[in-house]
């Protein structure tokens, strides 16, 4: 039978979370520190560990099927290939940012300056919008040195929490891109592989929402369940069990992360007690 190719990050800040999702999703195989590329023991992949800037290339090449990265590099690159997926994971955001002590009123702070960036092509699409002309200083690493050592007067890269920006005397002034980690695909894979495909994703698609959901239990008041359910609704309506003592019940649901403080309030004032919550494996929808 044929194998899907999936490549995902040799080293680097994808590599571990894209293990585990892959490993999440019941998929086992080594890791590839001294391999270039490994067959799971369970399901029709081959893994490869490349380095991230190669994969857009290779995923239209068809030297492998599929792989995952970074937005940032996937819209650096501009390759002829299809998002499949976005992972949640990996959420950084490509920025410019300028010595600290300038002052900035607007993008017109970059005219005729010149910028360091490993990514030239989503700088000079950016810059062109604006219609700013500058001059662009390619780096395939350690950006944010250039300005104090005379390379550069700003930079575009990578931030997460801004703070290796900070330590180098730079001040985050312009987002010009959000990323995520994504899965992107050959657009022209043959159909036994679109099936292996498809069935990676259904896997992915449970394990993301397991990740974006919890699982609820509380006791309240009979009286109470009516305005509970309504506030928790849940897959399909929430599960109600009567408890021991007469004229209060058990209720069980599932909330969304990101809603989930939200709701508690709600459920308390409508009388909730003994609220637990509990971390969902796989979501099957
Ligand atoms: P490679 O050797 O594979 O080329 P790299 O040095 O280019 O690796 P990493 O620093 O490992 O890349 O980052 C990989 C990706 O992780 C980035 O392209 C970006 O999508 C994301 N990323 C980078 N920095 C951060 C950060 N601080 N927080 C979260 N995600 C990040
Ligand atoms: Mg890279």
């Amino acid at each position: 039978m044929k194998k899907l190719k999936i490549a995902i990050q040799k080293k680097g800040r994808l590599n571990d979370n894209s293990h585990r999702l892959l490993e999440e999703c019941g998929i086992k195989f080594s890791n590839g520190i001294s391999v270039l590329k490994t067959s799971a023991r369970n399901f029709p992949v081959e893994i490869l560990f490349l380095r991230d800037d190669d994969i857009p290339q290779y995923v239209e090449q068809q030297v492998v099927d599929i792989g995952i990265l970074g937005e940032n590099v996937v819209f650096e690159k501009n390759k002829d290939i299809a998002i499949l997926e976005q992972l949640g994971f990996a959420h950084c955001r490509l920025s410019l940012a300028i010595p600290k002590e300038d002052s900035y009123d607007g993008p017109e702070y970059f005219m005729n300056k010149r910028i360091a960036t490993s990514y030239p092509g989503l700088l000079s699409e950016y810059l062109k919008k604006e219609g700013i002309t500058a001059e662009i200083e390619e780096l395939s690493g350690s950006v944010e040195i250039a300005p104090g050592i005379g390379l550069a007067d700003a930079i575009c890269d990578i931030v997460s929490s801004g703070s290796t920006l900070m330590t180098n005397g730079l001040r985050e002034v312009k987002t010009i891109l959000k990323s995520q980690a994504v899965i992107i695909g050959n657009k022209y894979l043959s159909e036994e592989k679109m099936l292996i495909l498809e069935r990676l994703l259904f896997r992915i698609r449970s394990v993301k929402s397991a990740k974006e959901n919890k699982y609820i239990l509380l006791n309240a008041p009979e009286s109470a369940v009516p305005e509970i359910s309504r506030i928790l609704p849940g897959m399909k309506s929430p599960t109600i069990l009567p408890l021991a003592e007469k004229g209060w019940c058990s209720l069980h649901s599932v909330v969304q992360e990101d809603e989930f403080w939200e709701r508690i309030d709600q459920l308390r004032k409508a009388g909730a007690e003994g609220i637990l919550v509990i971390p969902i494996e796989k979501m099957i929808l």
